[in-house]
């Protein structure tokens, strides 16, 4: 139970659905996330940094104002006093004037009048060095600045020097305060910008997956053997529309090599079925003819032995042509001469074209080496040829020739015999078919032939072609690469 939730759990993460889920919630958050990150940075650099020229400007004014009123010597300036009072209650600012023995002459908080300072930002101050420093963790901004008088003397005469120093204290709270709020604001906006996104994020996975989800559903409804039907009333995406269109060209695809298949096993079993037959009739006459004489045993053996002889060719064709349909065995390619493969078969196949007084002319224009399997293709020349003679007229001929271009060899095998009616000249190539089924079993042939020689020349990357007109004669082409092309 347990594992079933976990495995329909992760298939759901693996899901088409879920990857667009988490794709759109990416697309959306992530960028809220960096502009609201950028917005609380800009936001609160910015106002610190109006701050921290607002407290500099402050400090200028003030240190203009004790340095021109002489407030060091006369320790008494309305304008300073006033502008102390007015910084410290505004600005939440401590303000300090320490003369240069470190004594403080002014404390905008009266307590430490009167008192030495042992700062070090005071002793660099008196050296004359501008220092501000902030602590984060105590909120707070100092400034310790160098009050610089110039000074008349009867020996130097007029001279700079430092006579004090104005130490500035602010708070640095309202800038964290500050800080808080646009960060709260931003925080609200991340959590409403989340909900917005998981929201859209749910609505976009549901809408996409859903063409994925129908094309399941379709597919899942149909019917044995049939395929989507009436795909044209179906109103959905073009990829849709292709997806099932596609399905319904791989289930007819699959089916038609379905029936390929079985009419194969069916014509295999007739085929292998006809000579057994006859040879239980044959034998059957003998047991039932009591006192036969010696020669009807005789003629009636030579006929079970033909149809043993027959079985045994459909047998060896089909081998043969499984074998040669099978990629996974190898065909043995090397350089052999054709011209040499053609006058061999010929010369065979002399005594046949005898028996008929059939011609045999040769025609080469060139001697051609090329690279294919010898046996293979001796075997293709003399199917050719014997079809060539088996299905001639007694006195005919049969004329083969050999050509080649730079890329091709070519040769024709072309007879003076019956021909092939138009409509049957594409299926020659079928198995076990033949055009007069009757004649066949005079010729003795197991209708592969042609299934072989296709096969074979189809391994050699070339193609074979025929032309042929009834009771004129037929002409079977043949083209071969002369270079084998490897898989
Ligand atoms: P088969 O063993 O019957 O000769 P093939 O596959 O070699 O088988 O040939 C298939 C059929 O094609 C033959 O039965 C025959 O009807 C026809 N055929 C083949 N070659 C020729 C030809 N040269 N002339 C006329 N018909 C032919």
């Amino acid at each position: 139970m347990k594992n079933k939730k976990l495995d329909l759990f992760l298939n759901y993460i693996k899901s088409f659905e879920f990857s667009i889920f988490v794709v759109t919630l990416i697309v959306i958050i992530v960028p809220i996330l960096v502009i609201g990150t950028i917005f609380l940075n800009v936001s609160t650099s910015k106002y610190y940094n109006n701050r921290l020229e607002e407290y500099k400007s402050n400090n200028i004014m003030l240190k203009n104002n004790i340095i021109s009123s002489g407030y060091l010597d006369k320790k008494e300036s309305e304008a300073v006093n006033a502008q102390i009072n007015l910084l410290s209650n505004e600005f939440d600012a401590r303000i300090q004037i320490i003369d240069t023995a470190c004594i403080i002459r002014e404390d905008s908080k009266s307590e430490d009048i009167g008192n030495t300072s042992i700062s070090k930002n005071v002793f660099k101050a008196l050296k004359g060095e501008d220092v501000m420093e902030e602590n984060k963790d105590l909120e707070y901004i100092e400034f310790s600045i160098p009050l610089v008088a110039t000074i008349t003397t009867v020996e130097e005469g007029s001279i700079k020097k430092t006579v004090g120093v104005l130490c500035t204290n602010y708070s640095t709270a309202n800038i964290s305060n500050y800080r808080s709020d646009v960060r709260r604001v931003v925080y609200i906006a991340f959590a409403l910008g989340a909900i917005f996104a998981l929201v859209v994020a749910f609505i976009c996975a549901k809408f996409f997956a859903r063409p994925i989800k129908r094309v399941g559903e379709i597919i899942k409804d149909v019917k044995h053997r049939r395929g989507v039907e009436n795909l044209d009333e179906i109103k959905d995406y073009t990829e849709v529309k292709q997806i099932l269109s596609d399905f319904n060209t791989m289930i007819d695809n699959f089916y038609a090599e379905q029936k390929k298949r079985d009419d194969f096993v069916s014509n295999v079993s007739h085929e292998l079925k006809t000579p057994i037959t006859s040879m239980k009739v044959l034998a059957d006459s003998l047991v039932g003819a009591e006192g036969a004489p010696e020669e009807m045993y005789q003629e009636f053996l030579v006929d079970i032995s033909n149809e043993i002889e027959r079985e045994s060719q459909i047998i060896n064709d089909l081998l043969e042509l499984v074998n040669t349909e099978n990629v996974e065995n190898e065909i043995n390619i090397s350089q052999v001469n054709i011209n040499d493969v053609l006058e061999s078969v010929l010369k065979t196949v002399k005594p046949i074209a005898e028996e008929k007084n059939i011609e045999v002319v040769y025609e080469s224009f060139r001697p051609i080496i090329a690279d294919v399997d010898e046996l293979k293709f001796a075997r293709v020349v003399t199917n050719l040829v014997e079809n060539a003679i088996k299905y001639n007229q007694v006195d005919g001929t049969v004329t083969v020739s050999l050509n080649a271009d730079h890329q091709y060899f070519y040769f024709k095998v072309q007879d003076t015999g019956i021909g092939i009616p138009e409509e049957d000249q594409d299926r020659v190539f079928e198995r076990f078919f033949r055009v007069d089924k009757a004649r066949a079993r005079e010729t003795g042939g197991s209708g592969l032939g042609l299934a072989i020689t296709k096969e074979i020349v189809k391994r050699h990357h070339g193609s074979i072609g025929v032309h042929s007109k009834e009771e004129e004669g037929t002409t079977f082409t043949v083209r071969i690469p002369l270079k084998y092309i490897e898989e």
